[in-house]
């Protein structure tokens, strides 16, 4: 049989936080090894599980969801979206606007098919979520990064994004609260945000999947509460803040300029219909879970586990020499600098590779997220304190005589 290769449309695109580092550390574990992994920002394995009454709402579902539903999903589940929304002050929803998807990352993936031709150019922050720039490049277009600064709480460089703007440029994504930074951003700068593609007639892809997952006393703003003019793509789903990652259950919501979206509009819709409907039984937990008592309120209260690892990775990252940390406002990570000069850094995979080899410790380098110096890492502080005590003594125990 001749080689079989796979296709070249797979050239360019590049998805690490599933690469060869998490390969070799299956490897390690397949010898018998214990791997402490501060890599993936899967709540449930760590012992945040989702809340009982939705996991009781998928079973009590479960019998009447044997059949294929409507391509944008159910209708109980999609009307419960829009509620939610109006509830945050986004009027003029309707529930035809409300895609639901295996989980966002389908509906990621699914955005960016619909819009792109050969060429045509996405802003996407740096560092970034990685499926959004890996989706640009499958669908053919070109993901253009814009700086976030760390100095700046990690914000947007607005400078830089409007020098980048070109004649191709179709959309700009804002990831907020941001994975891999923990930025949670302000109204000013959304505003701005919203005002640049404004200007420049491009769309907003805010994916806002940590909208829940706050510290601090931090505030989210869904962008599309901000504009009615601007083409508005929300995403969201029940894998974080519900800790339902493997349900597989994310929406998307387009508000503002509909009218002259109708062509995307149907390429979207015709993409939803081909592949038929999200998974049916797990659609029947987004009413409940959106509505009532919110479990991840207490999770990130300050005495709440999740502020509490927060805390103790924040606090011990910056104890370690060479190394500085922002403080995470949201989500699930901080992503702290390393003193490249100080440690001769120059390839920051392979420092994630020794530290795993030298000490079973499983971290994420800051170039997977698309960040161009090798002198960040990304830590998921969802493990137990006491785990997240033992990485980061052993993380600085592994630097003190790293040199590369
Ligand atoms: N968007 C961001 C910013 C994420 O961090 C993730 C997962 O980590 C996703 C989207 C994908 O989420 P889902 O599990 O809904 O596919």
């Amino acid at each position: 049989m001749r080689p079989v290769i796979k296709s070249n449309k797979l050239d360019t695109v590049c998805y690490d936080i599933r690469g060869p580092v998490h390969k070799e550390a299956r490897r390690l574990e397949d010898e018998g090894h214990r791997i402490l992994k501060l890599n993936i920002g899967n709540p449930a394995p760590f012992g945040f599980e989702a809340p009982e009454e939705i996991v009781r709402d998928v079973i009590l579902n479960l019998p009447s969801a044997q059949g294929y539903c409507e391509s944008k999903g159910l209708f109980s589940a999609r009307k419960a979206i829009v509620q939610h929304y109006q509830s945050q002050g986004i009027r003029s929803v309707d529930i035809d606007d409300i895609y639901i998807g295996n989980g966002v990352s389908e509906l990621i993936l699914m955005a960016l098919q619909g819009l792109l031709n050969t060429g045509d150019e996405v802003l996407i922050p740096a560092p970034d979520y990685p499926l959004w720039t890996a989706s640009a490049h499958l669908a053919g277009g070109k993901a253009i990064h814009y700086r976030c600064d760390e100095e700046s709480d990690w914000f947007p460089d607005l400078d830089d994004i409007r020098s980048k703007i070109t004649p191709r440029t179709r959309a700009l994504v804002m990831i907020n609260p941001n994975n891999p930074t923990g930025a949670v951003y302000s109204r000013e700068l959304i505003l701005e945000i919203i005002e640049i593609c404004r200007q420049h007639d491009l769309i907003l892809f805010a994916d806002e999947i940590y909208d829940k997952i706050l510290y601090d006393g931090a505030q989210h703003i869904p962008a599309a509460s901000l504009s009615e003019d601007i083409l508005t793509v929300t995403f969201n789903g029940l894998s974080k803040a519900y800790r339902a990652a493997g349900f597989r259950v994310g929406w998307m919501m387009l508000t503002g300029n509909l009218k002259d979206a109708r062509s995307y509009i149907e390429g979207l819709d015709m993409l939803a219909s081909m592949r038929l409907c999200a998974n049916v039984p797990n659609q029947h937990a987004i009413q409940t879970a959106l509505g009532g008592y919110q479990s991840i309120n207490e999770l990130v209260l300050p005495l709440g586990r999740l502020a509490q690892q927060r805390d103790t990775c924040y606090e011990l990252l910056n104890s370690i020499p060479g190394v500085s940390c922002k403080k995470p406002k949201g989500a699930l990570y901080a992503f702290p600098k390393l003193d490249t000069k100080k440690f001769n850094i120059r390839d920051d995979e392979k420092l994630v590779l020794d530290l795993l080899n030298e000490k079973k410790i499983l971290l994420v380098q800051g170039t997977a997220f698309n960040w161009p110096e090798p002198d960040h890492l990304r830590v998921v502080f969802l493990p137990w304190k006491e785990d997240l005590q033992k990485a980061m003594t052993e993380f600085g125990s592994f630097l003190e005589t790293y040199q590369q």
